[in-house]
């Protein structure tokens, strides 16, 4: 049965949004249909609709979802109608080489729904990260589904869909925190504030947030850091040695995606220490101008992580569980609960820096 609802769309760069009518093709095999309940305000839908992703307009945008999936396609076994899933945009396919060698979160083949959404005149939709949940409903692949605790509140769990578990995995996995560790993250958005929140929960004895924004700096104190540096006033990579017995820290997390603060974050970095990239930089960013006698003569690892490297059917359960707990503080996130067609202001209020997550309730 296919299906009209209601959705954000960024039909041409720069544009504001607009909720349109988007229809939904009858679930085909390997799919899922979800009514979405929430869905997380990311940076990235705004890079969507300024043209900074690709220029496939129409975008539906929203990717950091959570819903009830409807219905499912032929030879889904793993879902069933009524589930409560978090969506995910790197569902693994389990065939590929490094799927094949035992790392499937680094994925190389990952999938969305075959079959297109459209606006009403029939032009497909390039659905956000292969999402597109401001809407009502969205056609997933099955795999973009992952059941977990239906307890949960849905706006709370949906930012596992991206930001939220980027950071968390980018500290955890990608970079390896640990009991004692150190911790230095440059950028205290979303992103950023999770790998705080997972460098606490793992027990790093030193976990120091950096950012030009004092009211981020505020945030990052409420998620776990022992220290706070205003980059915008104080000379970062200094402040961190002083704050580390003059070594660096074990793990410096760069969650801004500049140039510059890359620099910073390998300078900051104690000997055989790991630094990890996951603030998406653009296309026009270099690598900072590094001797190469400092990467050698320094040791250690620089490593980027897509995703947080995490593996949605691992990691999903696993923090909802943490957070229904209360070890993992999810609903912290959220800044302010909002509708579809609020979606063009709470893009406005992330740019002003006012908000860590503004998330659509349905
Ligand atoms: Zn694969
Ligand atoms: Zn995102």
């Amino acid at each position: 049965m296919t299906q009209d609802v209601r959705g954000v769309v960024a039909t041409a760069k720069g544009a504001p949004v607009t909720v349109e009518t988007i229809h939904i093709p009858d679930v085909g095999p390997g799919e899922a249909v979800v009514q979405v309940q929430a869905c997380g305000v990311c940076h990235t839908d705004l890079h969507y609709r300024e043209g900074g992703i690709n220029d496939d307009f129409p975008f539906l945008l929203g990717h950091e979802a959570a819903g009830i999936v409807e219905s499912i396609g032929a030879g889904v076994t793993s879902l069933a109608p009524g589930d409560f899933v978090v969506l995910n945009w790197r569902a693994v396919c389990g065939s590929c080489r490094s799927c094949r060698k035992g790392k499937p979160w680094y994925c190389f083949s990952t999938h969305n729904a075959t079959q297109k959404m459209t606006l009403a005149d029939g032009k497909p939709l390039s659905p956000a990260l292969g999402i597109g949940a401001f809407a009502e409903k969205t056609l997933v692949a099955a795999g973009q589904c992952t059941k977990v605790d239906a307890d949960a509140d849905p706006a709370a769990a949906g930012l596992l869909g991206c930001g939220v578990m980027a950071g968390f995995g980018a500290a955890t996995y990608t970079g390896g925190i640990s009991r004692g560790d150190s911790i230095a993250v440059f950028g205290c958005g979303g992103v950023g504030n999770a790998a705080i929140a997972a460098a606490k929960l793992a027990g790093a004895a030193i976990i120091i947030a950096i950012d030009l924004d004092p009211r981020k700096l505020a945030w990052a104190k409420e998620f776990g850091a022992t220290h706070t540096i205003d980059g915008s006033r104080e000379n970062t990579v200094e402040r961190i040695q002083a704050l580390t017995n003059g070594n660096g820290a074990d793990v410096c997390i760069e969650a801004v995606g500049n140039t510059h603060v890359l620099q910073q974050a390998f300078y900051s970095r104690d000997l055989a220490g790991t630094v990890v990239q996951v603030g998406v930089p653009t296309p026009d960013m270099a690598f900072p101008a590094i001797p190469m006698i400092d990467f050698f003569g320094r040791g250690g690892a620089l490593k980027s992580s897509w995703y947080g490297d995490c593996l949605p059917s691992r990691d999903f359960p696993m923090l909802i569980d943490l957070f229904l707990q209360g070890r993992f503080p999810l609903d912290k996130f959220v800044s302010e609960t909002i509708t579809l067609d609020d979606v063009e202001s709470a893009f406005h209020k992330m740019e002003r820096g006012e908000v860590l997550r503004s998330v659509v309730v349905l």
